[in-house]
């Protein structure tokens, strides 16, 4: 199946959690309990006083022969470097703005690290149904906005859908056709690049760290080369290429709708949870026993696991 990986840039209250529904909705991978259940795996108190739980959520739909796996970016200032490593994990960026509102602080916080990154954002103007929506003079502050963030060419010359997630529309014309996400969809396909699938050994930064009660210590990230499948024996490496454990695999996730299911085997690109490592953290290389480097370290801020409480 053909793979995308997408995050979501926006300002609170811009959309972003309607848009997510609707495109689940019409890509027909939408459970009604699903939202509900999810929330409630959010509130992950007790991980998050002992400071070691930043999720990685994923929300994963099929649009015709196409898997898009939608990751969720925080959107506050004091997740800096998380926000970096997810955006690691992605090939482009939808960035939602209302219509009436504009772009906003997280809106330009998130975006300048996605552009800093090299991707290349579509622009989505959400909530077009509101009487006060000034959506044309929106556009024009959000390229200011690209343009003081030192985009570049390629970046300045986006791609603009308009529309209104609460109707489940986005058009290339703010009038319409007022009736699917097609058009959005569409962009996702054309203008975010599939992830490059390496063969060879397996090998896998670790994105984000979660604790299950069931499955134990959890580690998610994007692999870029190989498979991962139940039982194979890995390692973990950390930046400074030093071995932090040897262990073996025991369960593979992968993001399917709002949740995670076990599946037999993870391919290169795809973005997929590993359990049976309990050393090791984000910013590991997970890899096959013989690989020597790690992947390669990036310049970003120590994890924010580390913030005492
Ligand atoms: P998030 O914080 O970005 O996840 O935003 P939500 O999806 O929770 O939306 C925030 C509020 O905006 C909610 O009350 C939504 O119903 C509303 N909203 C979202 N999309 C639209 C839209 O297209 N039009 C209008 N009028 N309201 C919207």
């Amino acid at each position: 199946m053909n793979l995308r990986n997408i995050a979501i840039i926006a300002h609170v209250d811009h959309g972003k959690t309607t848009l997510i529904d609707v495109l689940l909705k019409q890509s027909g991978s939408f459970r009604e309990n699903q939202r509900t259940e999810e929330r409630m795996m959010d509130s992950n108190d007790l991980e998050r006083e002992r400071g070691i739980t930043i999720l990685a959520k994923v929300t994963s739909l099929e649009w015709g022969e196409t898997r898009i796996n939608i990751v969720d970016t925080p959107g506050h200032a004091d997740f800096g470097g998380e926000v970096e490593r997810i955006l690691h994990m992605v090939d482009g960026v939808v960035l939602l703005v209302d219509a009436a509102e504009g772009p906003m602080p997280q809106t330009k916080f998130v975006l300048g690290k996605a552009l800093k990154l090299g991707l290349r954002p579509i622009v989505a103007i959400n909530k077009i149904d509101k009487p006060e929506q000034r959506a044309e003079e929106v556009l024009d502050e959000v390229f200011d906005l690209f343009a003081a963030l030192d985009a570049n060419e390629e970046q300045l010359d986006f791609p603009v859908v308009y529309g209104s997630a609460k109707q489940g529309w986005m058009a290339d014309d703010p009038s319409g056709p007022q009736d699917s996400m097609a058009p959005l969809f569409d962009l996702v396909l054309k203008h975010v690049e599939a992830p490059k699938a390496e063969e060879g050994t397996f090998r896998m930064l670790a994105t984000t760290i979660e604790s299950n009660p069931f499955l134990g210590r959890i580690l998610t990230g994007r692999i870029v080369s190989g498979t991962a499948t139940p039982n194979m024996a890995v390692k973990a490496l950390s930046r400074d290429g030093k071995t932090v454990e040897t262990g073996r695999i025991s369960k593979v996730l992968a993001f399917r709708g709002l949740e995670r299911q076990p599946i037999e085997k993870g391919e290169a690109g795809d973005i997929v949870s590993l359990a049976g490592l309990a050393e090791a953290t984000v910013s590991d290389t997970l890899c096959a026993p013989e690989v020597k480097e790690p992947l390669s370290a990036q310049p970003i801020d120590p994890p924010t696991l580390s913030m005492t409480f």
